[in-house]
């Protein structure tokens, strides 16, 4: 494997992160997270910067879904094979789990940008010679939560393998170790060694993003726990500064060796600011690349209308100039080629006169995904022969209440199929490819999380892209993409300062009343007038000159990053 030692020298900023998205078929990412590292490496490619990245090769992935015919989820092994499209590392380097020495190794993933600009992407693995099985197996599925154990070590090789493997490949001039949540903290062990124990030294090199909004979400580890598997490796100082009532909570450790902090969204900034009242933090609203999420058709408008937006996305704000009658037509493509595909996997055929509703998202119970069922009988009268619904996503293998959600969601489509002739389906195995078939192909976006829970949430930013309206809580980016342009999409409920103190911000029967309320008096008439409709659809396509990873990671450069805005990472298209 050849690496050019010149961009080697000249590479600032090193991301790590759990998981990421690189391709779909690639399993290194379980959700939203991993999604935004791979759009923040493309884009980061795009412009330029000097970043390389590291992450974990897992060899059985996240894991693969099915349903059987009561709506139960079934977990297979992701088998994959793909690594003719990498390069592996020649020399492992060695670390160390309790007493015992651990070889680990990398592919090498090259993100290539616009321009030819390169990110390499390391992804390390414990699947080297050398290792006996049970190290191998380290690096096997993505959140293995077997046990804490497990968690520990994995995140070790992230953090402590991840700055050892960049130092031995001559990875020298890293002005910042960019911790993609705090899974990637232990990385201040390492440098914390490598600086002589100066721990100003370590938050000079460091920033940290966070991208969770409840105390609950935050990685905890048990203080004799971390001492049995680092030994007297673990600095005293830095297990003092990132522990809370003996237990070392990784987000702590972060954000106290780093010097620059920062949130997902703006209202996940303040929540964050509440929770953590000693730390600065900033926030920078979360973004979508653009180019990977816009669907073909919508492609070929753009590219016709403005044939440099991929480079310049503020262009997208004139949206509205879009021609009506293509605009149809696109979606009208998107929506085929959803239920096409759809048809090959589903007993029951979605309709393409109907309006589509689409929900799609981890089943991680704080999103509600059953909520628009809370009254089957009051949302079968309003969809009857207008509307339909169709789900993906999936429960964490450990999460019951999540598979419930599953089930129900299931039973509520016979309810209402056999009581109202209303559909909902139910696609087995999201991933990034169903992803870009649903965020395009229907005609509103549902999301209803708790208030306060959804950091940011990004496939709102997908649909909107692809001329699809959201229909969602006033959290995470809809908070700002809905003050941006009301005419883009719905809000259920109020925004956030709006609820009285003492108000259950999270009532599910106001919530789905408010949901049926919008959805028979506003959503199923202006889905009558096409004007009115493709209006809106313009409005939401502009959002996307904003919400995109290109400003994104510009933001992150000069704040993050402290690079200085130069010729080096603005590209031009050919
Ligand atoms: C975009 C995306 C997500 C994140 O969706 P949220 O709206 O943030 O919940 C999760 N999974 C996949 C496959 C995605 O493409």
């Amino acid at each position: 494997m050849e690496i050019d030692q010149s961009k080697v020298s000249e590479t600032k900023t090193a991301y790590i992160s759990m998981e990421i998205g690189l391709e779909s078929n690639i399993p290194t990412y379980s959700g939203g997270l991993g999604v935004l590292a791979g759009d923040t490496v493309r884009s980061a490619a795009d412009l330029e910067i000097p970043m390389v990245g590291v992450c974990l090769c897992y060899s059985s992935g996240y894991f693969y879904q099915l349903f059987n015919e009561r709506g139960e989820q079934k977990e297979k092994e992701i088998e994959w094979s793909f690594f003719y499209e990498f390069d592996k590392v020649e020399k492992p380097i060695e670390m160390k789990i309790e007493d015992k020495e651990l070889k680990v190794s990398a592919w090498l993933y090259r993100v290539v940008g616009q321009s030819g600009h390169v990110v390499p992407i390391y992804l390390l693995t414990t699947e080297v010679e050398g290792n006996e099985p049970w190290k191998q197996k380290l690096t096997g599925s993505l959140y293995d939560s077997t046990s804490k154990w497990n968690r520990i070590v994995q995140e070790m090789i992230l953090g402590i393998g991840g700055v050892k493997l960049l130092n031995s490949l001559g990875y020298k001039n890293i002005d910042t170790y960019h911790m993609n949540e705090g899974h990637g903290a232990f990385s201040t062990v390492e440098l914390y060694k490598n600086l002589n124990e100066d721990l100003e030294h370590v938050k000079q090199k460091c920033a940290f993003t966070t991208h969770t909004p409840v105390p609950a979400g935050h990685d905890r580890f048990n203080q004799e726990l971390v001492r049995k598997i680092f030994q007297d490796r673990f600095p005293p100082k830095l297990l003092e500064i990132g522990s809370e009532n003996n237990e070392l909570n990784m987000t702590l450790l972060a954000m106290n060796c780093s010097r620059y902090i920062n949130a997902v969204a703006q209202k996940h900034g303040e929540t964050t600011r509440e929770m953590f009242p000693n730390h600065d933090i900033d926030a920078i609203t979360n973004g979508i690349h653009l180019p990977f999420w816009v669907s073909k058709p919508i492609k070929n408008i753009f590219d016709r209308k403005w044939p440099n937006w991929k480079a310049n996305p503020d262009v997208l704000s004139n949206a509205i100039e879009i021609d009506d009658l293509e605009l149809f037509d696109a979606h009208l493509e998107n929506k085929f080629n959803l239920i096409n595909y759809q048809k090959g996997h589903s007993w029951n055929l979605l309709d393409e006169e109907l309006i589509t509703l689409g929900f799609a998202r981890r089943f991680a119970t704080y999103k509600r995904a059953v909520l628009i069922f809370h009254d089957l009988d009051r949302l079968g009268e309003i969809c009857k022969g207008e509307v339909q619904f169709i789900f993906a996503g999936k429960a964490h293998p450990r999460d019951q209440a999540g598979k419930e959600y599953i089930k129900k969601i299931f039973e509520a489509g016979e309810y209402l199929y056999d009581n109202y002739g209303v559909k909902v389906v139910l696609m087995e195995n999201y991933n990034i490819d169903l992803a870009h078939m649903l965020v395009s192909g229907v005609d509103v976006w549902l999301n209803y999380p708790e208030r306060y829970r959804e950091a940011s949430g990004t496939s709102g930013m997908k649909a909107a892209l692809n001329g699809v309206l959201n229909f969602s809580v006033l959290d995470g980016w809809w908070i700002e993409g809905y003050k941006m342009k009301k005419e883009s999409g719905w809000a259920i409920g109020k925004f956030p300062e709006e609820y009285k103190e003492g108000e259950n911000i999270n009532d599910w029967e106001r919530d789905a009343n408010e949901i049926y309320d919008i959805l028979e008096d506003e959503i199923i008439p202006t889905y009558m007038n096409h004007d009115e409709w493709l209006f809106k659809c313009k409005n939401a396509i502009a959002l996307a000159s904003y919400f995109n990873t290109h400003r994104m990671i510009e933001e992150y450069a000069k704040r993050a990053y402290n690079l200085k805005k130069q010729k080096p990472w603005k590209y031009e298209v050919s």
